[in-house]
């Protein structure tokens, strides 16, 4: 066959690339920057460092927001950059493999094989993130036994109870690490008339969040803004003021785990009391997440390896055998049989 098979991870923050024979070969955030006139300016990593910065003459546009495309035309150009930059010196097409959030409808899965197409492959298949996060995190394609992936990204946490390569139940919430974020960022203003930028607020949660009340309380001194003067400020937050903020988002997924093991048949929720709860995506990090899960639902849990990683792992060994995805019903378009997503 002609052309290499690659895999992408089209996260809410960020986009991984896999080639087959040579691992990762790309990771930069989901960010698009265009000028007034509509020019990109800055894709990936170029356009995250514009942003936040309020730069009038730059506009940066996140193509999935909240686990939903919403920016047709800035999905097609970061997979174009994604593409034309591991593949540029290529003669053949690649074969691309695409992860997309389990929320996507299927209008918006027509759509983004068309894009992805566009954006230079000669075939496309898009395959839904909890089926390549539980091959990521090794669970293999054909065990009967059912597991519970849990994977916290930016944007969604996408519940799914996997069984024989496929997802028997699955739920996706809005509640995830930007969630977490804002969390911060609403308590910091209503407690303390302090705002913060989205960044900020991810470092706090990274360097002192925590799932369960911390015993020794930690500090860190950050920078913001009084919502009274105006003026910028140097302040200190802490562990527990983090904890609290982050709490009743905590619960919902939390709550959500349940009503997945709720809506699933006896055998399944017990296959997942045996086998457990699996953790995956960036938010899985949070400290003493996985111990928060397993006390609240008594269900052992635990993060999977390298989990910012798992799910583009997922979609290697995938096109490691392809046939996994042809098992599990996935079909592979090639660029005659998509009708191409004009735009530019
Ligand atoms: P997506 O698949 O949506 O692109 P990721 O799986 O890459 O998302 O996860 C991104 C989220 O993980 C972000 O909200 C980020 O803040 C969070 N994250 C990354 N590292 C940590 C950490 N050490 N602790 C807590 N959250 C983290
Ligand atoms: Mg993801």
């Amino acid at each position: 066959m002609f052309g290499t098979n690659i895999g992408i991870d089209l996260g809410t923050v960020s986009v991984i690339a896999y080639m087959e024979g040579k691992g990762i070969v790309l990771s930069e955030p989901s960010a698009v920057a265009y000028d007034l006139s509509g020019n990109i300016v800055g894709v990936g990593k170029k356009a995250y460092e514009m942003l936040e910065k309020n730069h009038s003459g730059i506009k940066v546009v996140k193509p999935l927001h909240y686990g939903v495309v919403s920016d047709f035309t800035a999905t097609k150009h970061l997979l174009t950059y994604v593409i034309s930059k591991i593949c540029k010196n290529m003669v053949f097409k690649p074969t691309v493999v695409v992860c997309i959030p389990s929320t996507v409808t299927e209008l918006e899965k027509h759509t983004l094989l068309d894009i992805a197409a566009a954006s230079g492959a000669a075939k496309a298949c898009l395959i839904e993130e909890p089926l390549a996060a539980s091959l990521g995190t090794g669970l293999g394609s054909d065990k009967p036994k059912g597991a519970m992936i849990v994977d916290i990204g930016g944007g969604t946490t996408d519940i799914a109870i996997i069984t024989m390569g496929c997802v028997a139940v699955s739920k996706s919430l809005t509640i995830a690490g930007n969630a977490f974020d804002e969390c911060i960022q609403n308590q910091l203003r209503r407690e303390r008339d302090i705002i913060v930028g989205a960044k900020t607020a991810e470092y706090i949660k990274i360097k002192i969040g925590s799932a369960l009340l911390r015993d020794v309380e930690l500090g860190l001194t950050v920078k913001g803004k009084s919502n009274i003067t105006g003026m910028p400020l140097s302040f200190e937050v802490n562990s527990t003021e983090t904890f609290l903020a982050m709490r009743p988002c905590l619960e919902k997924i939390v709550e959500g785990i349940r009503s997945v093991l709720e809506e699933s048949t006896p055998e399944l929720a017990s296959d997942v009391l045996e086998s457990g709860i699996y953790l995956t995506g960036g938010g899985s990090l949070l400290r003493s997440l996985d111990k928060m899960i397993s006390s609240k639902t008594g269900i052992k849990t635990k993060v999977a390896a390298d989990p910012i990683n798992c799910v583009i792992t997922g979609i290697g060994k995938a096109l490691a055998d392809i046939d996994i995805l042809s098992k599990n019903g996935y079909v592979f378009k090639t660029n005659t049989q998509l009708n191409g997503y004009e735009d530019n």
